[in-house]
């Protein structure tokens, strides 16, 4: 049986003080969480460490992205040893602002995940096909190619792996991929997954992302291989993610 994740991605939203006032809304409900399901915010770095300073025993607070590079001159980035440093141990890779404002190719992404492992850091590698790649059938071949960064990952360290698939024409824009969508998807990733992991690809969690609400998310999670949720804008508001958080239950 696989646990369930509900993981906020706060992007680039809030001052300080909007933070910590988010989280603490969420810690003052968080024994109305279910048991059974995982909670994981992913704040701006800058409030990395006051998050984690003020604590939750049911919110894991975790960071959006890394540095493919390990140290050195690399204005602006932020290696994992440094996250590992103030006791972050799971990270967002691969998402799609990633990928393409910020261009980060296949191979940048597979040197985070790297970078990530070598920490022992767990890794949520985040996949999702354009709006074209659909319409043109290509979003499985897609899917398949960006899955390379994990496929060579050391079976012993698959167990960090967490991924989730956000269609990126359903990220921010109000439009969610229909559960029978999620699902498909989700099913073809854990077959490809289990062609290459063939005994841990059925523990894999895997999250569907992309315009998740309090509204579609119950629907979405009782998908069989919908392991929870990557939930960028209704992240924000606690209500809003308390509800989803409670849908996963
Ligand atoms: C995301 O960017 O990870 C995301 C899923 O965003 P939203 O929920 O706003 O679509």
């Amino acid at each position: 049986m696989r646990k369930k994740i509900v993981a906020g991605n706060w992007k680039m939203n809030g001052t300080y003080t909007d933070s910590l006032n988010l989280f603490n809304s969420l810690r003052s409900s968080e024994n109305e969480f279910p048991q059974n399901v995982e909670v994981m915010v992913a704040p701006p770095y800058l409030y990395l460490h006051d998050l984690l300073k003020i604590g939750s025993s049911k919110i894991k607070v975790i960071s959006q992205n890394c540095s493919s590079k390990s140290k050195g001159a690399f204005t602006g980035e932020i290696s994992v040893s440094m996250l590992r440093s103030i006791s972050i141990d799971c990270s967002i890779v691969g998402h799609s602002e990633r990928r393409i404002i910020y261009g980060e190719s296949i191979s940048d992404i597979s040197e985070k995940v790297k970078q990530l492992l070598s920490e022992n850091m767990q890794v949520v590698f985040c996949v999702g096909e354009q709006l074209e790649e659909r319409k043109s059938d290509n979003h499985f071949k897609v899917i398949n190619e960006q899955l390379i960064s994990i496929y060579s990952v050391d079976p012993s360290l698959f167990s960090k792996i967490i991924v989730a698939y956000e269609p990126v024409w359903a990220i921010g824009t109000g439009e969610t991929a229909s559960p029978e969508q999620a699902q498909e998807m989700h099913a073809f990733i854990r077959s490809k997954l289990r062609e290459v992991y063939a005994n841990a690809a059925d523990q894999t969690r895997i999250l569907y992302g992309g315009s998740v609400k309090p509204d579609n998310a119950a629907e979405l999670f009782s998908q069989a291989d919908v392991d929870g949720g990557l939930v960028g804008g209704a992240a924000l508001q606690a209500t809003d993610f308390i509800k989803i958080i409670q849908a996963a239950g």
